[in-house]
């Protein structure tokens, strides 16, 4: 445990930047990763209202900053990510570190498209205590080959994961923020119905 290695960046989900609660710990050659408390800006939130309840929109459209969000988080909550869940960890082979220029992060981004493992979890408690729990057990696979990824595990997170990005690379390029956030909510909700 002594040589495990934190990072400060979420470490994978590409709208993990409006996530409120990010984990990320080196464990030997594996890299676990929490995500959750997803909470998108507020125009991606507005799509989000006008899709599922409009009536509501256009009541509570009106109000400003934190009396709109207030609102918001009453109504709606948390955003999931994934299936009915607003934390997840996920488990990666450790690639090569962040090369960001400027960034010096030192977040290694995951060695290839497949995570290893994962898990769900609707409080933070638990998400926390999922993630710890997530890097014993990959500290004790050190010492073995990688595992294959478990086939059709979940389609949704590699085809976010096909898109990640690990740390700074959408900084500053905020409208395309929008459309991100726009894109994500659609295709989990598309997904959600689907199942
Ligand atoms: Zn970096």
């Amino acid at each position: 445990m002594n040589d495990w290695k934190w990072f400060g960046n979420a470490g994978h989900l590409i709208v993990a930047r409006w996530c409120r609660i990010h984990l990320c710990t080196q464990v030997g050659e594996y890299m676990v990763s929490t995500v959750g408390e997803y909470w998108p800006d507020r125009p991606s939130r507005e799509i989000h209202a006008k899709v599922h309840d409009p009536e509501w929109l256009a009541r509570y459209g009106i109000l400003k900053g934190d009396n709109f969000d207030a609102e918001y988080f009453k109504r709606f909550g948390y955003e999931t990510i994934g299936c009915d869940r607003t934390f997840e960890t996920m488990v990666f082979k450790a690639g090569k570190p962040c090369d960001q220029e400027g960034c010096n992060c030192g977040l290694p981004y995951p060695s290839d498209l497949g995570e290893l493992d994962a898990n769900g979890y609707n409080n933070a408690g638990d998400a926390t205590r999922g993630h710890m729990a997530m890097c014993e057990k990959w500290a004790a696979h050190e010492e073995e080959p990688a595992l294959a990824a478990e086939s059709g595990q979940d389609l949704v997170e590699y085809a976010l994961l096909v898109a990640m990005i690990a740390c700074g690379a959408i900084v500053g390029i905020g409208s395309l923020a929008t459309e991100i956030n726009s894109a994500f909510l659609t295709l989990s909700s598309d997904l959600v119905s689907a199942l």
